[in-house]
């Protein structure tokens, strides 16, 4: 059973079935390399060609491949993309960046839009509503939170949650495209048309391409990771209808084909 018959929760959300979470033991520990990745159906979008890359790519034979690496990798980014992040650095709405978190060798990584009130106040991505749902998300997929890797576009919360002006994503997107490189998931997950645009370079609206294998290929080419677009769970929180759960939940089954996953 998934979103679409999900009892409802206090706030009249659904409450996604706890299923037991994958053992860590049967998943890889390195994202393997492109060819060994499970086939997917593509469609194929009209591509605006410029994905921003202010920072020049770490070269992708130089990626860490272990735990240990991946760690200092993403401690070393976090540390400079808070001393030099042009729009960090100069936003006045925020008082935490929110780097992104999670299990540094996870074979899913979700990408939202920015922090909110709750993620500013405590530094963490998605922990307030949007982030309830979210976890339900990741549950009614058989992995606990700490199993994927959660992070923005934007580092640092808008003025009044505003979506993100091209200018801000263009100084902070580049790190998020780091932090990609670094963890090399097999499965990126967009939460919502912000996350969608930059990581496909795309105009096309999200409720076009949800549900559609998409990939993020790096500008500096070299590494492609596929990519499923689905709505922002603050979305889905503003429009809970059978359909747009039916709609997140076939998503989510997708990737969860996709990762050999199973609910037990
Ligand atoms: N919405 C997002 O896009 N990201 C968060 O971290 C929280 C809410």
């Amino acid at each position: 059973m998934g979103l679409t018959h999900a009892p409802r929760g206090a706030n009249g959300a659904a409450v996604a079935e706890q299923a037991a979470p994958q053992p860590r033991a049967s998943q890889p520990a390195v994202a393997e390399p492109v060819e060994s990745r499970p086939a997917v159906e593509t469609v194929a979008i009209a591509r605006p060609p410029a994905v921003p890359q202010a920072i020049p790519a770490a070269p992708i034979a130089a990626a860490p491949v272990d735990r240990a690496g991946r760690e200092a990798a993403l401690a070393e980014l976090r540390e400079r993309h808070d001393r030099e992040c042009p729009h960090c650095t100069t936003a006045t709405a925020h008082t935490h960046t929110v780097f992104g978190e999670g299990d540094p060798e996870a074979r899913l990584m979700f990408v939202g839009e920015a922090p909110g009130e709750t993620e500013d106040q405590l530094g963490r991505p998605f922990v307030g509503r949007a982030g309830e749902k979210l976890d339900e998300m990741i549950a009614a997929m058989g992995l606990r939170r700490d199993q994927v890797y959660i992070a923005n576009v934007l580092k640092s919360r808008p003025p009044d949650n505003r979506t993100p002006l091209q200018h801000e994503v263009d100084a902070c997107g580049p790190y998020l495209l780091e932090q990609i490189r670094i963890l090399r998931p097999q499965v990126i997950v967009t939460l919502g048309g912000p996350a969608t645009k930059l990581l496909l370079g795309t105009e096309v609206g999200i409720t076009r391409l949800r549900g559609a294998w998409q990939a993020w290929k790096a500008p500096e080419g070299g590494l492609e990771i596929p990519l499923m677009p689905t709505y922002h769970p603050a979305y889905l929180l503003r429009n809970y209808t059978p359909k747009t759960r039916s709609e997140v939940w076939s998503d989510l089954q997708a990737v969860m084909g996709a990762l050999g996953l199973s609910r037990a």
